[in-house]
């Protein structure tokens, strides 16, 4: 089967190495749309880690002795390889497990671990089934498309009485405005860049604020009556920025940072005691809540149709990862086969 590995500066190949098979509960899938997320910042700088590529969608061709599906199951493919047994793991939170499973030592391959090829194996419980009425395409988009933002509005219980500010409007926020536009919440985007600023707007933003050229703080006071927002959350990643929308969240508000940074500068008597706000770090959504959110994925099909701007074939993705680093586009996927 094809892989891909990159072997330097914005250089990759597709190579071949052996299909993966089934083993105890472990179940192979053959990849029909694998979404790309953050790997091209390790095509552009040379320095990769296998396995490339995290997101799956596919059809499962074989089982072992254990499976929980079946060959011919539609499946999603869920990240990593958790062990499945410890108390993260059982109550959904396996994002956050600690045990997760040496691959290489459990299948005895050093393969078959990534989407960016023909191929995956996957512990079955990690394999949830596609409904019918849903393309592989918008099924795909529960990985790290609808999941991160999806994952923080059932924390902080996002509804329709809600303003919410979504920061950073790359394919995970823009999965943030689908997921709030979906709970019937009012959605205000922050964002550079204007390519995305135009998606945001066609699939439920009502308002999108420049930061380049607005005074965010302000204007987010004008939308909201001088109160600021019920709720935020960054995917920028930038502390500006994820500063920024502190300031911007009411009293008694809710903030969730999806985006990978470092330090922020916290004022603890005043952001957290004195304004009463609630924190959350979030990376993933919990197991449990795959149906509802697969839900919001047969009510969004046509703004998810919008978030998905590109597809490419598995052999041109180093054309797929180039245009991704003019971010010109929404959430890119490929095709393998
Ligand atoms: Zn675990
Ligand atoms: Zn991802």
């Amino acid at each position: 089967m094809k892989r891909v590995v990159i072997v330097d500066r914005r250089k990759c190949e597709i190579v071949n190495v052996p299909t993966p098979h089934a083993k105890d509960d472990w179940a192979v899938v053959k990849i029909i749309i694998a979404p790309m997320c953050t790997e091209y910042k390790q095509y552009e700088s040379g320095i990769a880690k296998l396995p490339l590529g995290h997101e799956a969608a596919g059809e499962v061709v074989e089982v072992a002795r254990k499976s929980k599906v079946k060959v011919g199951d539609r499946v999603i493919v869920m990240p990593q390889y958790p062990c499945g047994e410890c108390s993260l793991c059982l109550s959904g939170e396996y994002i956050h497990c600690e045990n997760n499973i040496d691959f290489a030592k459990f299948t005895g391959y050093s393969y078959g671990n990534d989407t960016f090829a023909q191929y995956i194996i996957k512990p079955s419980w990690l394999l949830p089934i596609i409904p019918d009425d849903i393309s592989y395409e918008n099924a795909s988009m529960i990985c790290c498309g609808l999941g991160p933002t999806f994952g923080a509005m059932e924390r902080m219980h996002v509804d329709d009485f809600n303003t919410v500010l979504i920061s950073g409007m790359g394919p995970v926020g823009l999965g943030g405005v689908i997921n709030a536009v979906n709970r019937n919440a009012r959605v205000i985007a922050v964002s550079r860049n204007e390519f995305r600023s135009k998606l945001a707007k066609e699939i439920g933003a009502q308002a999108i604020i420049n930061p380049d050229n607005t005074d965010v703080f302000g204007k987010i006071l004008e939308l909201t009556e001088g109160k600021g927002v019920d709720v935020s959350i960054d995917c920028s990643g930038d502390a500006t920025v994820q500063r920024l929308i502190i300031n911007a969240t009411r009293r008694n508000g809710k903030v969730a940072f999806c985006g990978e940074s470092g330090e922020i500068n916290l004022l603890v008597s005043i952001d957290l005691i004195r304004k009463g706000l609630t924190l959350y770090g979030i990376w993933h959504y919990n197991l449990n809540g795959v149906t509802k959110l697969l839900e919001t994925v047969n009510y969004s099909k046509e703004k998810l149709d919008k978030m998905i701007t590109h597809k490419f074939l598995l052999d041109e993705i180093s054309k797929a990862w180039e245009l991704q680093l003019t971010r010109q586009c929404g959430k890119v996927i490929l095709y393998p086969w």
